[in-house]
């Protein structure tokens, strides 16, 4: 005597719908596993500044009075480390306004904002900026983005490379490239690059400012304007970005 019920062959559809639904939990819980790690490395990322500035409150509370000439030192890591969690938290937060944002893209004219670019940083950047390639490129893009993109990746090739080496907007008939020639990002760092917090060789970089949160941006804005980005060495030396649009 059989007690089980005899169990329907699952319809296709079942089957599927099955599948569906295993995979997006599947989804839900590495995006969980990931929040739970943003959290945790922005913690992280805040505590270490705090840290250095309750260090040095402490230090000129216990020394100050004896030895007044420490205190402009500690005064001066007070303000630079307070600068460093303002920038964090000024980054953070731009992140997370862009979770739901949507974008206004118009037709802009890449030459015309490059060469904005190139007159107002040249002033501030040691390296030689210049723009070639093609004389007119139109690309659909919110402007304001596009502007913070460039910025963002003009401001890391300056930040990576030698003061007297060459920093080069190359645009093509789709592309924008950023080109410099500094240290470059070793093959099995350019995949990471764009998590946030991540640093190349935190060791080799130590002596750069930086949050980590920059190309987290940048990748970001490029979603959002359904722009790709790709990162290629430069030959001879250096780092080539690339933005695709198309
Ligand atoms: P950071 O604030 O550290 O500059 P980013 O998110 O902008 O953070 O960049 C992440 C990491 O990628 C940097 O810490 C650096 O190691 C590497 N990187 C970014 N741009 C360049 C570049 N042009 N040349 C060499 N390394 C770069």
């Amino acid at each position: 005597y059989d007690t089980q019920l005899p169990i329907p062959e699952k319809p296709q559809e079942v089957k599927d719908l099955t599948n569906e639904f295993n995979q997006l939990l599947s989804q839900l819980n590495h995006q969980a596993i990931r929040d739970r790690q943003f959290v945790s490395d922005a913690s992280h990322e805040l505590r270490t500044p705090i840290t250095a500035i309750r260090g040095h409150v402490q230090f000129i509370q216990r020394h100050g009075k004896e030895h007044p000439e420490i205190i402009d030192k500690s005064v001066g890591f007070i303000d630079s480390e307070s600068k460093r969690m303002q920038k964090l938290i000024e980054s953070l937060l731009r992140l997370s306004r862009m979770d739901n944002a949507k974008v206004k893209r118009e037709k802009v004219d890449v030459k015309t904002v490059m060469s904005a670019i190139i007159e107002t940083y040249q002033e501030s950047i040691s390296q030689k900026l210049i723009l070639t390639g093609v004389s007119e490129l139109s690309v659909l893009v919110n402007q304001d983005n596009l502007e913070q993109m460039l910025i963002a990746l003009l401001n890391n090739a300056s930040k990576y490379s030698d003061k007297s080496s060459t920093i080069t907007f190359n645009l093509t008939e789709h592309t924008i490239e950023v080109i410099d020639e500094g240290m470059g990002i070793p093959d099995a760092d350019k995949s990471e690059i764009f998590e946030r917090f991540y640093r190349v060789d935190k060791a080799r970089t130590q002596k750069i400012p930086g949050t980590g949160l920059g190309l987290a941006i940048v990748k970001k804005l490029a979603d959002l304007n359904q722009i790709k980005i790709k990162v290629e060495d430069n030959k001879p030396r250096g780092t080539k970005f690339i933005l695709i649009f198309k």
